[in-house]
Parts: structure tokens; sequence; C-alpha cells
């Protein structure tokens, strides 16, 4: 299966829980709801849960542009939220990324990505069947909150700290280097 076949086929795919995905190299990007979620079931304030649990990072893209982005912090390539037993110490409050991987366009959009997702996922092509009709709403509401975010970024000249309602440390904050894909930016 190649990227964007889900159109027509659909995918197969069930999470075996096995916490592959929350280890090695890709971020967990954060938008601004995955802040409500994280602050109410921390229950901690937003500053609070951005100083203990993020990091702020730019992504270089292919053409030269740097994209700003809140992700969650990791220890040595390993999510922090990533418990011994595999298994996610915030399932119920983790971001959307969390909860609709691979239903994304940063992975049923992107080739690359995909490719790899497949590598490392025993829940691909196991269980499950998805139709078009049921990923199209998911695969959407991801682009749209990526437009959105892009929008908000020109709006607040590339303030993340104004996007977030939150301080952050002072720049340079660490650089990775992403690759643009056919529809939209994609650094995993
Ligand atoms: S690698 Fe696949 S099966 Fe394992 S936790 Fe991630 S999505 Fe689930
Ligand atoms: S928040 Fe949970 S599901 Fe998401 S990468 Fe971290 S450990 Fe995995």
């Amino acid at each position: 299966m190649s990227a964007n076949d889900w159109k027509t086929e659909g995918v197969t795919f069930t999470c075996t829980a096995c916490g592959a995905c929350c280890k090695g190299e890709g971020f967990v990007y954060l938008f601004p709801d995955d802040l409500d979620r994280l602050e109410s079931h921390l229950k901690l304030s937003r500053q609070d849960v951005v100083d203990k649990y993020t990091m702020p990072i730019e992504i270089y893209f292919d053409d030269e542009e740097l994209f700003p982005y809140l992700v969650l912090r990791k220890n040595e390539d390993v999510c922090i939220f990533l418990q011994e037993d595999g298994l996610c110490e915030i399932h119920e409050g983790k971001p959307r990324h969390c909860v609709d991987s691979p239903f994304m366009p940063e992975f049923l959009g992107h080739e690359e990505s995909l490719k790899l997702f497949k590598k490392i996922c025993p829940g691909w092509g196991t269980g499950a069947h998805h139709s078009p009709e049921e990923l199209e709403p998911l695969m959407a509401f991801h682009e749209k909150r990526q437009e959105e975010y892009e929008e908000a970024l020109e709006k607040h000249d590339y303030n993340l700290g104004k996007i977030f309602g939150v301080t952050l440390p002072p720049q340079p904050w660490p650089i990775i280097e992403g690759t643009l894909s056919d529809d939209e930016p994609d650094a995993s």
C-alpha cells in the first residue's frame, strides 16, 4: 500500500499497544487543543504542562523555511510518557497525534513516513478494516488543524508563546530537519 491508497482501499490496522511508535526519531507535535487535554488530564496549569513536558523546536524544511512547533519531550529518543510496561502514562489525555495515528496525513499521505511506520508497527495490516469513509473525517480534521496552526503562526508573527498562551524558553531552539510531502509539511 502506498501513500493515499487509503482513499480507495481503506486501511487494515489495529493497535497492539506495543509502544514502538513512542520511541525513536520523530516527534509528537502539539496543537493548542492538545494542551487543553493535557492540562485537564494532568490537572496542571498550561504553563506547568509546557514547562514540564514539552519543548519548542524548529523544523527546517527543504525550502529553507523554519517552522516552530511545540513537541512532547523525550528521554533519549523515548517519549517522556512511555511507561516501562510499554503503555502510555497519559492514555486518556494523550495528544490527538497519538490518538489518531496512523490515520493522519503525516502517515497515510506521506510515502516515506508510511514506509517507516509499516516497518515498526505490528498492528499494520492486521485486525479491523477501516473504510475510506471512516478515515476521511480524521484526515480532514488533521489537515484543517494544520492549516489553522499555520494561519495562527502567520497572524502572531511566528511567536509560538502567543499561539499557546505561555512563556517559552528563549531561542535558539533545537533545529530538526524535515521533509515536505506532496500535500503538507511532515517531519516524522
Ligand atoms: S507501533 Fe503500532 S501497534 Fe505499536 S503502539 Fe504504535 S500504533 Fe500501536
Ligand atoms: S504520549 Fe503516550 S502514546 Fe503518545 S508518544 Fe507518548 S507514550 Fe506514546
